[in-house]
């Protein structure tokens, strides 16, 4: 079997053009969607996402501030600027570029953000939400996958889905949504870490294999069932070069579907973030 490469960057685009009239509208309405983004500090690859991310506002119209903070910046001096921003009418949806630099408290500064401006859905108020199964903005990067399982029309429900990552942004909130009895899920769910026992044993299992676990090529075709579907949504840098969690060479013999790295699960993400701000938007208008 060789399987079906799952072009994520085609679907963002495809996603992106379906936002295309929802902006509009909304301009014509009087109300351009506005997304604010605070890098802190000089890390060369949140500079890239941040640019990517305002590259992709700018293509639909949406309205895009970037704040850019010295490394030095306090605590408090961050807070301030995400209370202005909160305030701000013109803006939709907030974003903290992560990382961000040590001495600053990731938590506190998260959970500052309006949650109805928490584009990124990291607060803990939208992920309680989307644990009882009434979100109000999805994770990017999680809602992402959900997108490319949907749009090549692969069924989620009854479906043995393993995950390989349970971080606060992807693994687990991922978890929380598959496992929902809603459409595109109703999945049985399960998520391995780093002290899991026989990781190859649930591997296995999975119809579906998602790796989110930041360990490049971590998943070898020995650990897979002929035909499961393989979602990457790793990106490591190796010798200059990026790859996934996936051994990919290995594992698209077996694979029915797999996304590639670059061009999966990345693209998805600022397609998905651009979502959340034009819903925010919308959400000013129509309640
Ligand atoms: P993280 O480091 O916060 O979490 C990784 C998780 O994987 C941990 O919970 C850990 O328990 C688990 N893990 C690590 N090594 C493992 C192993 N050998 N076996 C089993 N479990 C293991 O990472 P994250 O923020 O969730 O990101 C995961 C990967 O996804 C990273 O490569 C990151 O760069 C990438 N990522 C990509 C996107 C995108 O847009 N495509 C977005 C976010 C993260």
């Amino acid at each position: 079997m060789k399987a079906t490469i799952i072009d994520g960057k085609k679907i963002s685009q495809e996603i992106r053009e379906e936002l295309k009239p929802r902006v509009q509208n909304l301009i014509e309405q009087g109300l351009k969607p506005g997304l604010a983004v605070i890098l802190v500090g000089d890390n060369p690859a949140s500079q890239v996402y941040v640019r990517n991310k305002e590259k992709a506002c700018e293509k639909l119209g949406i309205y895009s501030l970037k704040h850019q903070m010295p490394s030095t910046t306090s605590q408090t001096e961050l807070i301030q600027l995400i209370d202005k921003l909160n305030d701000d009418p013109a803006i939709h949806g907030i974003l903290v570029q992560l990382p961000l630099p040590k001495h600053l408290d990731e938590k506190k500064i998260l959970y500052h953000i309006n949650p109805l401006k928490d584009v990124d859905g990291f607060h803990p108020y939208n992920l309680g939400r989307l644990m009882i199964g009434d979100p109000v903005f999805l994770p990017c990067t999680p809602w992402g996958v959900q997108e490319l399982l949907s749009r090549y029309q692969i069924d989620v429900s009854r479906k043995n889905v393993v995950i390989v990552g349970r971080s606060n942004i992807v693994g687990k909130p991922l978890a929380m949504m598959l496992v929902q009895k809603a459409k595109a899920a109703n999945a049985t769910v399960t998520i391995c870490h780093t002290a899991t026992e026989n990781l190859a044993q649930h591997t296995r299992m999975a119809d579906i294999l998602i790796a989110a676990a930041g360990s490049p090529k971590m998943i070898t075709g020995e650990l897979v069932r002929e035909g499961v579907v393989v979602i990457d949504v790793g990106i490591n840098k190796v010798d200059d070069q990026l790859v996934g969690d996936v051994d990919f060479e290995s594992v698209v013999d077996r694979a029915s579907f797999i996304t590639p790295v670059p061009g999966g699960v990345g693209p998805m993400t600022i397609a998905m973030l651009m979502a959340n701000t034009v819903q925010s938007a919308e959400r000013i208008l129509h309640g």
